[in-house]
Order: structure tokens, then C-alpha cells, then sequence
């Protein structure tokens, strides 16, 4: 069966259609600018070019139905009609409390979703627009939703309990709720089949380390503590989030600048991290390069970057109680061999080897450590989208 994944966001949609047999991608591509000038879709189907084509979409409904036209397009779709869509799998980020896991999408999903947007203003309410369109425009075809927060339902209340009046929790459910849930389930179940180990026996820690990145504790098949919070703003430095800080800076830097609590907010969000760091770039490309020439500022975001990874990596070794596997996944964890060492040379301690030329290599499944590591290290490239085609071929 072919399913058409969707993760939409405020003004951009991406997509993938997969051939739930074969688990391949028959086409994918993504629309930009939605509802602003100047917006494009941009169109690849398996083993063709990839073609951009400018056309308005005021909405995304303009956006899906641009999206199942080149799907069926004589020249460039995959497929003839639109009946050989047998599903659509929706990534949605935040399910509060309400989704431990994936769910066929009602009504009265939709509307718990809804109720879920004061937690994720900005990416909920984007989300159920595209469930809408795609409901407008195929209105018979089943649809899911695959949510960033489901996989961490499973955390003790000691993991997910803020050390704030318990009230907070019970009137507005203040908690960490973590994300990038559908990463780190996919891979820590690819961690388990690469050692030949059943998933319900392993303690593994994923670090997903992209330009958003989280660590994740997943205790025999079970994610037991994370580093995203009530929000993605929480945990580690990222491409421009700044991570954990002391929450008595924002109104600190509030007074100092004249500004609202709010626009602390935003450039906690948008302008720090690594880009607030270095003072140029979020991206580790960029850094990387920024170290070789020699550029101090680049090279401490790095080192800041890598203390707080080995942070949490201890952190979370001790909570539970020992580690069988760590798995690097996501684009700095799955291209970076500098970042895994580094992280590495921390935990030698515990009898960690890196293989050099194992490390050396990219873009594959891969362990990294050696034969005789105590604690296998792995390099995994994760796929969220796959990860929601199978949870939705599963719910149908
Ligand atoms: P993601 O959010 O998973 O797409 O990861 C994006 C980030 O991965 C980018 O900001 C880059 O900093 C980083 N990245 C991607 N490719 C490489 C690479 N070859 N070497 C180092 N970092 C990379």
C-alpha cells in the first residue's frame, strides 16, 4: 500500500510518498512559502530530478493539492489516481498527555490535538491545518497521527515532574514531555535488531544531534528520560536553541535590554546555541570549518555543545543504572565523526572503544566501536518518515 506522509509546519509542508511493501520512497519533496509571496514546490520522484516549480498556495490546501497533482501528473507522478493512496500519515508534534501513542485521526482526535496548541503554539495549530486540507481534498482515505511526544509517555513522574508547585502540573500541565519521539523510538529499535539483542532487553541512549537535538534514556524498549521539556527548548545547546539555562536569565536580560519576556523567549529560541555562540552560524558545517581556521568563538560552540552531550550522556547512564548501547543519529550525530569522539573519549571509563575506521565512514547503519567495547556505540541514520509509515500501515 502506498502512504502519503505529511509534516506540516507554519509555512512549509514537507512529504513522502512510501510503498509500505517495500518500505521505499516513490516520490518526495516539500512546498515553501505558504501563504506568503514568492512560494514553490519543490518535486522529486525516486530515481528522477528533482523539479521546482513557483505557483500560490494561500493556504495548504493549495499546497496538498499541488502535492497529489504532481503525484499524479502523466510525466513526473508515481501513481495514477489518487485511489492508490491508501493512507496519510500525519506527523504532529505535541500530544500532551492525551496521545501515547500513534491514533487514527476523528473528529474528536482532531479535537484533542486542538486542545494540545497552548503546549505547541507554533507547530499544533500548523499541523491540523494540514490534517484539514487533507481531509477536504481526500475525504474517504484513512489518516493518522504519529506524535514527537508519544514515545516519551512512558517516563516516571521523578523524570517528567518539574520542581515547580505541583498545582502548575495539575491546573495547565506544566511537565517535560520531550520530543523527537519518533526519532528515537525508529532508532533504538534499529539499535537493538543491529546487536542481534531483543529491544526489551537493552539500555541505550540515543543522542539525536541535529540542528534540533535531544538525548533519550530508553530502558529495556522504553523511553525513561529525555532532555526536551514542556517545549523543545530544554536540554542541549542546538543550532540556535539555547538549551538549559538558569530561567532567572529571561528576566535578567529582560531588564538589562528592555525587552518583554516574550522576545527573551524568542532569542532563546532563534538566535542562540550555537549561532548565539559562535556569533555566525548554526550550522556545524560551517563551525567545523570556523575551527580549522583557526576561529575561537567557533571552537568553543563545539566544546560547549559536546560538554552538555556528555552530560546528559552520564546523567542518564546513572539513572539507568548502566548502558548497553549509545546510538548517534540525526545530521551532526550521523555525519560528525569529531562529535562522537568527543563524546567517546568521555566515557573510556566505562570501557568504550571507538573503531577509527568504522567512525571514519557515513551515511549506512553502522557500529562504530570495537569488537571488544564494553558499550556498543552505533551510528544510525534515522527516518521519522518511514517511522510514520509504519505506524500508520499498522493503525489501518
Ligand atoms: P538535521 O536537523 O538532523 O537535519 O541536522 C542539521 C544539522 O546537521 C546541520 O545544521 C549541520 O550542522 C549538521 N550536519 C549536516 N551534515 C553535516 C556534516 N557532513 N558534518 C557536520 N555536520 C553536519
Amino acid at each position: 500500500m502506498n502512504i502519503l506522509v505529511i509534516n506540516c509546519g507554519s509555512s512549509s509542508l514537507k512529504f513522502q510518498l512510501i510503498d509500505s511493501d517495500s518500505e521505499k520512497v516513490l516520490a518526495k519533496g516539500l512546498c515553501e512559502r505558504i501563504g506568503i509571496d514568492g512560494s514553490r514546490i519543490v518535486y522529486q520522484p525516486a530515481g528522477g530530478e528533482k523539479e521546482t516549480t513557483e505557483a500560490p498556495m494561500p493556504t495548504h490546501t493549495e499546497a496538498i493539492k499541488l502535492v497529489l497533482d504532481s503525484l499524479i501528473d502523466a510525466n513526473k507522478g508515481v501513481i495514477k489516481s489518487l485511489d492508490e493512496i491508501g493512507a496519510v500519515g500525519h506527523r504532529v508534534v505535541h500530544g500532551g498527555e492525551k496521545f501515547a501513542k500513534s491514533t487514527l485521526i476523528t473528529d474528536e482526535v482532531i479535537k484533542a490535538i486542538e486542545e494540545c496548541n497552548d503546549l505547541a503554539p507554533l507547530h499544533n495549530p500548523a499541523n491540523i491545518i494540514g490534517i484539514n486540507a487533507c481531509k477536504e481534498l481526500m475525504p474517504n482515505t484513512p489518516m493518522v497521527a504519529v506524535f514527537d511526544t508519544a514515545f516519551h509517555q512512558t517516563m516516571p513522574e521523578e523524570a517528567y515532574i518539574y520542581g515547580i508547585p505541583y498545582e502548575y502540573y495539575e491546573k495547565y500541565k506544566v511537565r517535560r514531555y520531550g520530543f523527537h519521539g519518533t526519532s528515537h523510538s525508529f532508532v533504538s529499535k534499529r539499535a537493538a535488531e543491529m546487536l542481534g539483542k531483543p529491544y526489551d532487553s537493552l539500555k541505550t541512549i540515543v543522542c539525536h544531534l541535529g540542528n534540533g537535538a535531544s538525548i533519550c534514556a530508553v530502558d529495556h524498549g522504553k523511553s525513561v528520560e529525555t532532555s526536551m521539556g514542556m517545549t523543545p527548548l530544554e536540554g542541549l545547546i542546538m543550532g540556535t536553541r539555547s538549551g538549559d539555562i538558569d530561567p532567572a536569565i529571561v528576566e535578567f536580560i529582560a531588564k538589562k535590554e528592555n525587552k518583554t519576556a516574550e522576545e527573551v523567549l524568542k532569542i532563546l529560541n532563534k538566535e542562540s546555541g550555537v549561532q548565539g555562540i559562535s556569533g555566525f552560524t548554526s550550522d556545524f558545517r560551517d563551525i567545523e570549518e570556523g575551527i580549522e581556521k583557526g576561529n575561537k568563538r567557533a571552537k568553543l560552540a563545539m566544546d560547549v555543545f559536546a560538554h552538555r552531550v556528555v552530560r546528559y550522556v552520564g546523567a542518564y547512564i546513572a539513572q539507568m543504572n548502566g548502558v548497553d548501547a549509545i546510538v548517534f543519529t540525526a545530521g551532526l550525530g550521523e555525519n560528525d565523526k569529531t562529535i562522537r569522539e568527543m563524546v567517546c573519549s568521555h566515557l573510556e571509563f566505562l570501557g568504550v572503544k571507538l573503531d577509527d575506521a568504522q567512525n571514519s565512514k557515513r551515511g549506512e547503519d553502522l557500529i562504530v566501536s570495537t569488537d571488544d567495547s564494553k558499550v556498543k556505540v552505533l551510528v544510525i541514520p534515522t527516518n521519522e518518515e518511514l517511522m510514520i509509515a509504519r505506524d500508520t500501515l499498522a493503525l489501518i
